[in-house]
């Protein structure tokens, strides 16, 4: 009756798990994208960023031992890396092209839009579903200001070949952030400029500000309570103007303020879609108020992180709905986030924010992980865990870590707090040692009731 029994608007991460497990079920699936194939993380996120950033890492990670073994850390070759970046990265979508051809999942390529609850227009054609799945995902805010279009975006910055001299970064969030600290390490003239004072202001205050402070003696200017009120080319200068009339001159200006969700031109509206600022209006079932029409990832209004593990997550949810595999209302875990700057900032559950605005229900402890064990912090000596713990229970229910093994730990965390581990249950497990992740597992278990 219909052409397929699922359809796609978008080919990221939002969309593409759910068509694996759909076709592999059997179901008759396809794409409609408008740009390249597999989105954002894929092509010009996630995975370029990684790429780029890791020799950053272990350079920043080589300084810790200057003085005792290393004499000077290695410079970092931006141009060969950045090419060597083009030769890995941007095969990548058409590795997954091949897998959906392989697979019987046809790309229609061209803006998608919704006719109604079972059609969608793709471009010149018109296909029909059973259910329509929307993962447009977001782009970047653009700079509302006289000259914006000399204003870069990450797409742009994790494509440059020659490393901007001169750089000033709008917007204090996670991209900007990461991005300063690669530059920083280049040993550029490095300015990040933010409207307000809280900088990665969903982040710890207390490690955030170990991370400025760090940046700030690699020479970066934070321009903090500074709103644009323009940009102009003079000469070879780009010039940036604030509302208080100072200007600045650089060679490259890159807009991190945020991003905005894909829903404009879907045909959202007339089928009575609501939208928010903050993307597609769902059920707890991730269904849109047309119950065939469901959507994933980015574009949707979640207060939860936009990341790709929670497109990732979404999509597989959406496809055991469509399989009839589960009716239960979407409940996501503990959802670890981390911040790429140097060293890395991470967290999961209950936020130190939330902990601290409500003592009588959490109880935070720090430990000072890299002054305990420098040597198996690999001489980072304020790597430090933050651990928030229920008053009721004395369970884990939340953590923050500052340090570049960040990541392993929340990710930990989040076990123990989706499990509900007791000291008991952590101390039947045995990890390699000397790791980040046994030191995690050590000095967490006597902190846990038995
Ligand atoms: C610089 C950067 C770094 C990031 N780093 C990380 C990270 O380290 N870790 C992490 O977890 N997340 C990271 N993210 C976020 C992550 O990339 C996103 O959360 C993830 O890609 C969301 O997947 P999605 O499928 O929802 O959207 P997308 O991947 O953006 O896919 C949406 C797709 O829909 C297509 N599309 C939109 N509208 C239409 C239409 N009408 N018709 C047809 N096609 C359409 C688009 O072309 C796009 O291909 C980063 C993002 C950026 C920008």
């Amino acid at each position: 009756m219909y052409d397929y029994d699922v359809v796609f608007i978008g080919s990221g991460h939002a969309c593409w798990h759910a068509a694996l497990l759909l076709a592999k079920a059997q179901k008759k699936v396809a794409f409609v994208e408008e740009d390249t194939v597999a989105g954002t993380c894929t092509n010009w996120g996630c995975n370029a960023k990684i790429l780029l950033d890791s020799p950053f890492e272990m350079v920043d990670g080589l300084d810790r031992y200057r003085g005792i073994g290393i004499d000077e850390a290695p410079s970092i070759d931006w141009t060969a890396l950045m090419a060597y970046k083009k030769k890995v990265v941007t095969p990548v979508h058409t590795v997954l092209e091949g897998m959906f051809a392989q697979m019987g999942m046809p790309v229609f390529r061209g803006h998608g839009r919704l006719v109604d609850a079972h059609t969608v227009q793709a471009g010149d054609k018109r296909i029909t579903a059973e259910y329509i799945v929307l993962g447009t995902g977001e782009r970047p805010r653009r700079l509302d200001v006289p000259g914006e279009e000399l204003v870069h975006d990450s797409r742009d910055f994790l494509d440059v070949d020659v490393f901007p001299k001169r750089i000033v970064f709008v917007g204090a969030g996670i991209i900007s952030m990461e991005f300063a600290s690669i530059a920083a390490r280049m040993g550029s003239e490095v300015t990040v400029v933010h409207r307000n004072e809280r900088v990665l202001s969903m982040y710890p205050a207390r490690y955030v500000s170990r991370v400025v402070d760090k940046m700030k003696a690699q020479g970066v200017t934070f321009l903090l309570n500074h709103e644009l009120a323009k940009v102009e080319q003079i000469g070879s200068d780009t010039v940036v103007t604030f509302t208080d009339e100072s200007t600045l001159a650089c060679d490259y200006v890159l807009g991190a303020t945020g991003r905005i969700a894909n829903v404009e031109d879907l045909g959202l509206e007339e089928l009575g879609i609501a939208t928010s600022s903050r993307g597609i209006e769902v059920d707890n079932h991730l269904r849109t108020s047309v119950p065939t029409i469901f959507a994933s990832g980015d574009c949707v209004d979640k207060r939860i992180p936009k990341l790709t593990p929670t497109a990732t997550f979404e999509s597989n949810y959406i496809a055991l709905q469509i399989l009839g595999l589960s009716s239960d209302p979407i409940a996501y875990p503990a959802i670890p986030n981390l911040v790429f700057t140097l060293p890395r900032i991470a967290q999961v559950g209950v936020t130190l924010a939330e902990a601290e605005a409500s003592p009588e229900r959490w109880r935070i402890e720090t430990v000072d992980f890299g002054k305990r064990l420098l040597f198996e912090a690999k001489n980072e000596a304020d790597a430090e865990f933050a651990f928030v713990f229920s008053q009721e229970t004395g369970l884990l229910e939340g953590a923050a870590f500052y340090g570049q093994d960040a990541g392993v730990w929340a990710d930990l965390a989040a076990i123990v707090i989706d499990r509900k581990l007791t000291g008991r249950d952590l101390s039947q497990m045995v990890f390699t040692f000397p790791t980040a992740s046994q030191a995690l597992l050590s000095l967490l278990t006597p902190l846990l009731p038995l």
